[in-house]
Formats: structure tokens, C-alpha cells, sequence
């Protein structure tokens, strides 16, 4: 039988029951075999870890060894060498995804075909436990040339891409035309998009909101439930594990997706994810660079499934100020480019400690940019903003994932390269 997206989906409703009493035992199951291809199979963990998998002690559980290896992350393995780090020598048609779109060094994850379409099930789970329904259409802000997909690679409902490297105005149109009931993207371009709406006049109401790629902070859960009427769903997700959390109905917490990841906390690396099913370029005790607690107490939503609270990191965009501190300011001065009347494509870029650049398309009306220059120098201490107006689309910096970014910091692209 060929194992589509939603035959995984099908399977993880007929299991559930089963896996809320047996989910240690399912983990337990599934370590032992990425282990057990990790330590036989892959160059890079063989080298790394020195043990020869007939050593293990029998009496000790999976679970306890694995707590016990060094941590890895995405720099150690970049630097042994991508060939080093797959199970097979003979990679027949495998999926690859890029991450590292922010920093500007990209990084390959490789898997079957088979670990893509659970993920797609993993994350379908997550709409469908928030009330999406099959025959809801959804809104996709990616960067993909906009188009309908019917659905023929997931089996699920119909989804509509928005391409976030458009101009609002033209997003809106197509949004106006495709009527989605469902919106899913990164905060801060929904942010972006909302207040867009807002300040035309437009309305649209949505029935739900995924949120995903980034931290959702406060004001943009404010913004986006005031707009488009409903209060956003967070997801947490990396290119490397797919959707890692989401948060849980009742707005406690985020469940963990431990059937196919297994999540550590460790004091100093923060969050370390193992990938329970990619057998092909395993991943085991990742520091993805995120931090969180994890609560193992019993939800009242009844999902067995542990939760993390007080998620930190992803994409808290910082602004250098001009005494080299850091402050999480980016998105705050982003949302209020929005203001820009007839301005629909800009960009704000860090050029020098303390000081941004603003790019548009358009010339701002008269005193705008004062106002806005004014406020930034005013309310967040920069020490300089410019302004630039772009000659043409090209102007604008697209990162190596293909996104083109509302902040840009060119300092911390330096550093990355160094
Ligand atoms: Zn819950």
C-alpha cells in the first residue's frame, strides 16, 4: 500500500488511545532503532560517539543512554561534511529541506519521502485539533508563486499560497479572491498584512490563525486577534524537525509532538530535539538554539502529550544599539513602516551599531518619514535612520532561503560570516 499524508493521519487518530498509555514505551521503541542506525551506519556519529553498538549494556534503557551522548548541533555537523552524515551511501529520491535562511549559512537536512508525509500529518494534526475541517481552504503567506493547490500532495484541505515576497496590495487581492478561512504564516508578515487591511479599510475575518517560523509576541497576538477576529494558534517548527510544539486550546502551554521527537532540556544548550523517525540523516540531541521549560503535568485539554512553556528564542529579532547592546526591538519598528500611506514594499536594514536604513518603493508623502524617523530615535534611543527609495524589486535583500526579511541585520550577516 502507498503511504500517503493522510493514511498517517488516519493512523495517528486510531492510535491515539494507545499511544497516551504507551507513548515511553513507543519513544523507547523508536530511539533504539535511530541508535542503533546512528552507531552502524553513519560516519559522523560513529566517529563522534566511539562505541560499538554490541557494547551496550543490555540492562540500560535507550532512553538512559542517549541522555548520556554529546550534544550536537547544526555547526558541528556542517563542518564534518554532509556525505558523513547520512545512513546510506545510495540516496534513491530523497526530500531535502535548507534551513538557516536568517543567518545566511544555509544547512541541509535530508529524509525519505515517507518521514515528508508524516510531517505534513504532524501538522495537520495541529489544524485539525484547533477546528480546521477538510473542506476549509487555506492561506498560506510562503514564499512560493502565489497559486491554488488542490490538494493533490497532502490529500487535505485546499490551500492557497501567498506570495510574501509580493506587495500587500497584490497579496490582498489574491486573498480577496481565493477566500480562505484559515491564515498560516510568520507573525510578523500577518502583522504586516492586518494592518495593511486596517488602514484601507478592508475586512476579512478569518476562522483561525497559525502562526509559525517565529516567536509570536504579545503585541502581534493583539494586532492580529483585533483584525482578523480570532485569537492566533502558535507553532513552534524548524526546518529540521517540522512542527516541533503547538499551542494547546486552552492557551497553557505548547504540546510537544513526542510520538515522532524526543525533547531534553539542558541548562546551558536549552532545548535538544532527536528526531524519532529520520533514519536517513539522523538527528539526535540537537541544540537547535531555542530555550523552554517542559511541563509534564496532565493538560486539562486531556492531550497526553507534555507541554513547553515560556518558549524563548527564534527569530527575536535584536537591534544592535550604538553601545553594542542588543534589544528585541526589531518588530515594533517594523509594524509601524505599515503607516507609510502608498508605500506597499519596504525594508528596514541595519547597516552600523545604532544606526537603520529604510528602504521603499515609493517616495513617502510629505513629513512622513520625519514622523516616523523622529519616533524611532525618539522612543527606541538609535542614534541614525536614512532613508532610501529602491530603483527597482532587486533592491531589496532576499536571504538564502529565498525570504525577503522586513529586518535585516547586514552586522549580524557579518558576523555569520566570519
Ligand atoms: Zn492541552
Amino acid at each position: 500500500m502507498r503511504a500517503s499524508a493522510s493514511a498517517f493521519l488516519l493512523q495517528y487518530y486510531l492510535s491515539r488511545k494507545r499511544l497516551q498509555h504507551r507513548l515511553a514505551e513507543h519513544q523507547q521503541h523508536r530511539l533504539n532503532h535511530i541508535l542503533r542506525i546512528a552507531l552502524e551506519q553513519v560516519p559522523f556519529y560513529k566517529e563522534l560517539y566511539g562505541i560499538n553498538p554490541n557494547q551496550l549494556d543490555p540492562e540500560l534503557r535507550m532512553i538512559d543512554i542517549v541522555k548520556t551522548l554529546p550534544i550536537i548541533d547544526k555547526n558541528l555537523m556542517r563542518a564534518a561534511g554532509y556525505e558523513r552524515l547520512l545512513s546510506r551511501t545510495t540516496k534513491p529520491n530523497l526530500h531535502q529541506v535548507t534551513t538557516g535562511g536568517s543567518t545566511g549559512e544555509a544547512f541541509q537536512v535530508s529524509m525519505t519521502q515517507l518521514h515528508r508525509k508524516r510531517r505534513v500529518a504532524v501538522l495537520y494534526r495541529t489544524y485539525f485539533a484547533h477546528d480546521v475541517r477538510p473542506w476549509h481552504k487555506l492561506a498560506i503567506f510562503q514564499n512560493t508563486p502565489p497559486g491554488i493547490d488542490n490538494s493533490s500532495w497532502t490529500g487535505y484541505p485546499k490551500s492557497a499560497f501567498v506570495d510574501i515576497t509580493a506587495d500587500t496590495s497584490t497579496q490582498w487581492g489574491f486573498v480577496r479572491e481565493s477566500r480562505p478561512q484559515i491564515l498560516i504564516g510568520i507573525p510578523s508578515i500577518l502583522c504586516d498584512f492586518a494592518n495593511y487591511l486596517s488602514l484601507n479599510g478592508h475586512h476579512y475575518r478569518a476562522k483561525a490563525i497559525f502562526c509559525n517560523s517565529e516567536m509570536l509576541m504579545p503585541k502581534q497576538r493583539k494586532t492580529l486577534k483585533k483584525i482578523f477576529g480570532v485569537e492566533p494558534i502558535n507553532v513552534y517548527d524548524s526546518w529540521e524537525f517540522g512542527n516541533i510544539a503547538w499551542e494547546c486550546p486552552m492557551r497553557d502551554g505548547l504540546h510537544i509532538n513526542s510520538d515522532s521527537l524526543l525533547l531534553e532540556r539542558h541548562p546551558d544548550k536549552g532545548i535538544l530535539i532527536t528526531d524519532l523517525y529520520n533514519d536517513v540523516m539522523p538527528l539526535i540531541r540537537y541544540a537547535i538554539g531555542d530555550d523552554a521549560d517542559i511541563d509534564n503535568t496532565a493538560c486539562p485539554c486531556a492531550n497526553p502529550y507534555p507541554r513547553l512553556s515560556s518558549l524563548q528564542g527564534k527569530a527575536l529579532e535584536c537591534v544592535v544599539m550604538a553601545d553594542r547592546s542588543e534589544r528585541a526591538i526589531a518588530a515594533q519598528l517594523c509594524e509601524n513602516l505599515r503607516f507609510f500611506k502608498g508605500v506597499d514594499a519596504y525594508q528596514l536594514v541595519q547597516t552600523e551599531p545604532g544606526a537603520i536604513e529604510l528602504l521603499l518603493n515609493h517616495t513617502p508623502e510629505t513629513g512622513a518619514f520625519e514622523e516616523y524617523k523622529a519616533w524611532v530615535l525618539d522612543t527606541f534611543k538609535l542614534t541614525s535612520v536614512s532613508l532610501r527609495i529602491a530603483s527597482s524589486k532587486d533592491d531589496f535583500i532576499v536571504t538564502a532561503a529565498g525570504k525577503r526579511p522586513l529586518f535585516y541585520s547586514k552586522l549580524k550577516h557579518q558576523k555569520s560570516a566570519n
